[in-house]
């Protein structure tokens, strides 16, 4: 006599379907399945969508919330969805190790970037390191769509601090500059220093006197 392997409904007249299920039961499969892939799909869109590497990890969770409902059924065939439930299962898996490796890299980059400051004497003869610093921290910033916001924060403050470092070498280059013109227009001419001094400053291009 046909048995319903998952509600016990039995009888001469019951219908067995594919699962081993009755129609019943077949159809309410059939609806959970799709109500939760449904989610799943949602949050897929949602962690391509994300900026940030932890709400994507966070979507991607939610995904895979949803995905292991269906796990009861991964045995079923035919499956209850193509690719099965622990199939997709492995791929966004595999979605999170990508995120939590780049996350790493860019932590790596962080670090390297914080070492080389920590360790610069005086700013001036720094600069190719301190533009250096600049360079990477321009990748860790350009690989923030799988970083964190700590870890673009920090990115940020680290820049910032770069850019105070480099108005300080712009500030003592223009001093250096205008030191020179000073010394050449004592010995040449005398009594029009300041003019000369202050044009010396202003033709310095990309450069911007101190305050
Ligand atoms: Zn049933």
């Amino acid at each position: 006599m046909p048995v319903c392997s998952r509600c016990g409904k039995q009888g001469l007249f019951v219908r067995i379907s594919k699962w081993n299920v009755c129609s019943s039961c077949q159809r309410g499969i059939e609806e959970f399945a799709a109500e939760r892939m449904e989610v799943c799909s949602a949050d897929l869109k949602a962690a391509e969508a994300s900026s940030s590497g932890e709400m994507r990890s966070r979507y991607l969770d939610q995904a895979l919330a949803a995905l292991s409902d269906l796990v009861p059924f991964d045995d079923f065939d035919p499956p209850v969805t193509t690719p099965r439930p622990s199939e997709r299962i492995r791929d966004i898996m595999k979605m999170k190790e990508a995120i939590s490796s780049e996350q790493a890299d860019i932590a790596r980059i962080l670090d390297r970037a914080d070492e080389i400051l920590s360790t610069l004497s005086t700013p001036l003869g720094s600069e190719t390191r301190i533009r250096y610093v600049l360079s990477l921290l321009d990748e860790a910033i350009g690989r923030g769509r799988s970083g964190d916001a700590n870890a673009m924060e920090r990115a940020y403050r680290l820049r910032s601090g770069v850019f105070t470092r480099l108005a300080a070498i712009d500030r003592s280059a223009a001093g250096i500059q205008s030191g020179l013109a000073f010394t050449r227009a004592d010995r040449h001419r005398g009594g029009q220093d300041e003019a000369i001094v202050s044009s010396a400053a202003a033709s310095t291009p990309g450069r911007t006197s101190s305050e």
